[in-house]
């Protein structure tokens, strides 16, 4: 079938409400004929599975509600001379790491960054001193001990409650406290997105993870989306409001057209499911909208400088800043290193990621200047250009990727994967038990949901 016919056959313009004319069900031999198959959202976990149902011999269509694919993952392309990463950046973990296999198919050159260049510098700006290094050691291991003995408790609780018992042991010592801080927010916030009094103790880390290097596409994460949407029909510009999902076909409404289809995938980001941004008839049943409540979604937010020249130690991937203010540009990467060009990036997380997303981009640049300054001095150079994310305030994310939080568990997410009806299936980063809050949870979510839409 040309592609032509079968956008014609998909799409029921609004006023002019014709049926579509390929019927489902099964061939004489038993044998599932080939379906109607939308997929709601072409980012990673979309795509891959249109991708794998277009190569099973269905009739795939993505509804995407932006005017480009990617969702999470979006490289910019406003400095030619580095496509920068606004989503996701690293394959985390490259061993095992689906996305690898995805990058080594494509050749796509890849740079190394590393956690073991890191260099801290304290609330004065000075570099730790050893015996202050040990002290941040101390106090990193004894925050991880009061967060394991609180997951052997019956009862959950958040992680800065958890931790309220060292606030008490270091009250009055404002350098243990401000240590303490900057370990949840930098170890903790950053990697979860979520804030430490909103992270289940219990479950914040229940993910699994890959081995081996975190490594940034030299052309940024569109490589692999691009590859993943070769030959894979995308609908941009279709803003999904409404799906219903009972017999004997499932409707899709957008801002401008309906579509019909035997089958659904729906790879709506957590946050957007909480805004109910889309309707679904019948509602969906109780355990995926407690899911859909109970589950966290986080910030993390980006904001690149590019400096004339680089005024940190080259070596370094990583520094880190033990801020008065809890969660104030406590983690900064430089790309100096893996790329030659002196870029740093720094991250707001959680509720300070949140807040920040209010202020003018001045302000914000203005305020990492001023870590910057007590770190470096006055007289570094102003930035000549900047690029900063806003991913709480995005309508087709509305956050940067989930967490558990307090009173929700990992079964959560297997309710939120589960499919419906047999005609409605879930993926996305959130519906990931194991790899929830990355790219390669959300890739290995699509297929997951492709193979149950495959599956008699
Ligand atoms: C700042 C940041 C840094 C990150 N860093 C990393 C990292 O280094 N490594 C890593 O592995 N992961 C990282 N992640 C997480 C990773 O980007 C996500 O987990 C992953 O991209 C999510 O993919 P997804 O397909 O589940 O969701 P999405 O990519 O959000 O795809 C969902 C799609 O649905 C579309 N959509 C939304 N509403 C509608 C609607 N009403 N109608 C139609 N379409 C709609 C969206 O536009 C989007 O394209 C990061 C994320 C962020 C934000």
């Amino acid at each position: 079938m040309h592609k032509r016919d079968f956008l014609k056959m998909l799409a029921l313009v609004l006023l002019g409400s014709t049926t579509s004319a390929c019927d489902s069900g099964r061939d004489q031999g038993g044998m599932p004929r080939s379906q109607r198959v939308l997929v709601i959202g072409a980012g990673m976990a979309g795509l891959a599975a249109a991708r794998e149902l277009r190569r099973a011999g269905q009739q795939v269509l993505v509804l995407e509600a932006r005017d480009r694919i990617g969702g999470r993952t979006w490289t910019s392309s406003k400095w030619p001379d580095l496509p920068l990463d606004l989503g996701a950046s690293w394959i985390q973990g490259v061993e095992g790491n689906p996305i690898t296999d995805l990058a080594n198919q494509l050749g796509a050159k890849r740079l190394v960054t590393s956690f073991e260049r890191t260099v801290v510098y304290n609330t004065n700006g000075q570099v730790l001193s050893k015996a202050e290094e040990a002290q941040l050691d101390g106090i990193r291991k004894q925050m991880f001990n009061t967060l394991h003995e609180a997951q052997d408790a019956n009862a959950d609780t958040s992680v800065r409650q958890a931790v309220a018992v060292l606030e008490q042991k270091f009250a009055g010592n404002r350098a243990a406290l401000r240590f303490l801080n900057f370990c949840l927010s930098s170890e903790i916030e950053h990697e979860y997105a979520g804030s430490a009094s909103r992270l289940s103790a219990h479950w914040y880390d229940s993910g699994e993870q890959f081995d081996g290097d975190d490594v940034l596409f030299a052309q940024g994460y569109t490589v692999i989306t691009e590859y993943l949407a070769r030959d894979v029909d995308v609908q941009l510009s279709q803003v999904v409001k409404e799906i219903q999902w009972q017999e004997p076909e499932v409707r899709v409404r957008t801002t401008n057209n309906e579509f019909v289809a035997d089958r659904v995938v729906v790879t709506l980001p957590l946050g957007v499911l909480q805004h109910n941004d889309v309707r679904f008839v019948p509602q969906l049943p109780v355990a995926k909208r407690n899911a859909i409540n109970k589950l966290g979604m986080g910030v993390l937010n980006k904001c690149f400088l590019r400096f004339p020249q680089a005024f940190w130690p080259e070596d370094m991937d990583w520094l880190g800043y033990v801020p008065e203010q809890h969660g104030e540009w406590t983690e900064w990467v430089s790309f100096k290193r893996a790329t030659q060009l002196p870029i740093l990036l720094g991250f707001n997380a959680a509720d300070r990621g949140r807040e920040i997303e209010g202020w003018l981009d001045e302000q914000v640049v203005a305020d990492a200047l001023v870590t910057l300054k007590t770190i470096f001095g006055t007289n570094i150079p102003n930035p000549i250009d900047y690029q900063i994310t806003r991913w709480d305030a995005d309508p087709f994310a509305r956050g940067s990727y989930s967490y558990n939080a307090l009173n929700s568990t990992p079964a959560m997410r297997t309710d939120l994967a589960r499919p419906l009806a047999g005609r409605l299936f879930f993926a996305g980063e959130a519906t990931s038990k194991d790899y929830f809050g990355t790219a390669h949870g959300a890739y290995l979510s699509g297929l997951q949901a492709a193979s149950d839409v495959l599956s008699p």
